[in-house]
């Protein structure tokens, strides 16, 4: 055979830039993970047994729409279930937003350091991304409104932001969506709503019942269900219709919905969690302030640090990964090379990154 031709991906598929995990230690290392955003606490113990139950129903195909997980999250969050649509972890339903929102030729506006996934989604559907500007590291609503054209369909709002950890208050997301036309939908990434503790902060619920082109996307993922890749969206009844068209029809696996069922109503974990997490995201922001570092304040579960210089933030890296420790760096996933995002571990992993970032400054 002579044909040479060989399948072509789909316009802009490769000029998307793969996502780039937070690193793991080298296999078999005791090193510490602060780089990925997961529980330090571990997992629900009421969701641990009810994914290890699972395991006795393995060959039977799970319950497609999730109900369950749905009844339960419906339950503790005052939602009707019918509004709430499950996911492979909340990255299914953002590609499943883009997928249906997007096309060639359309605009979606997010911040430049915004989420590192929704360029790829954006793309992924032919669209093209536009990236705007914050106010020091924070979401700021009147440059995202100048960035809307005719062209936009979507704005995708991660609150609070990863990896910055900066929110924007109920008023300025409101405001935000005041300014957008009606056929522009509005995606509230809400992915660390269960860390924060900003008296003015409100998940996207709240837009979601009043408006038609809002949703809010959700995860287990950073409440100590990493592995189980749970997420959930809860949006008009139009858009829950057409996301439920597309979706996979069993998307997300039995152990998944029992695990996730257990652990919305696991209040008691969530609450063990949320304080562990504001305790010492406090402690270690006002541990490294001063010091030749900057501690962006954060309402999520991890800290962005900036460095003087990408060096320093380099240096700092290797430093702590001497130490054992192995945090995030952002300046190939999400240009910032000046900066470090530390998750919020366990105690003793606080005390020792403290430690080795303050004695690394004495040592210049
Ligand atoms: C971690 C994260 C997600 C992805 O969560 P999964 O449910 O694990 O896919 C979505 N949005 C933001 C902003 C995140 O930081």
């Amino acid at each position: 055979m002579s044909d040479t031709k060989r399948p072509t991906p789909q316009p802009g598929i490769l000029d998307i830039a793969p996502y780039l995990p937070g690193k793991s230690g080298k296999p078999g290392s005791q090193a510490i993970k602060l780089s990925a955003n997961e529980s330090p606490l571990g997992a629900s113990p009421k969701a641990v047994a009810a994914f290890a139950a699972a395991a006795d129903r393995l060959e039977i195909y799970p319950e497609g729409s999730s109900r369950l997980l749905r009844e339960a999250l419906g339950d503790v969050h005052g939602v009707d279930p019918a509004s709430i649509v499950c996911g492979n972890g909340s990255d299914d339903l953002l590609h499943l937003l883009a997928q249906t929102y997007l096309g060639e030729g359309d605009e979606a506006v997010m911040n430049r350091f915004g989420f590192s996934v929704y360029p790829i989604i954006t793309k992924a559907a032919g669209a093209n991304i536009v990236l705007v500007d914050e106010t020091d590291y924070t979401a700021d609503v009147d440059k995202l409104l100048a960035a809307v054209t005719a062209q936009t369909k979507v704005v995708w709002l991660a609150n609070p932001n990863n990896p910055t950890g900066t929110y924007l208050s109920d008023a300025e997301v409101r405001r935000l969506h005041a300014g957008l036309r009606s056929d522009v939908l509005l995606v509230i990434d809400n992915a660390y709503a269960e860390y924060v503790t900003a008296p003015d902060f409100s998940v996207g619920l709240d837009l979601v019942r009043e408006a038609d082109n809002v949703v809010m996307v959700r995860t287990f993922s950073k409440m100590g269900l990493a592995a189980a890749r749970i997420g959930w969206m809860v949006g008009p009844d139009h858009i829950v219709d057409a996301i439920n068209r597309i979706r996979g029809p069993f998307n997300v696996n039995l152990p998944a919905q029992m695990a996730g069922a257990a652990a919305a109503r696991d209040l008691d974990f969530n609450e063990k969690l949320k304080a562990h997490n504001a305790k010492w995201r406090n402690w270690l922001t006002a541990e490294l302030q001063g010091n030749r570092m900057r501690v962006v304040p954060s309402q999520a579960n991890f800290v962005m640090v900036l460095f003087d210089s990408a060096e320093t933030a380099s240096r700092a890296f290797e430093t702590l990964a001497e130490a054992g420790y192995i945090v995030r760096e952002i300046g190939a996933s999400y240009g910032i090379p000046q900066a470090l995002r530390i998750s919020i571990g366990s105690e003793a992993a606080m005390l020792g990154v403290a430690e080795v970032l303050k004695s690394m400054d004495e040592t210049p």
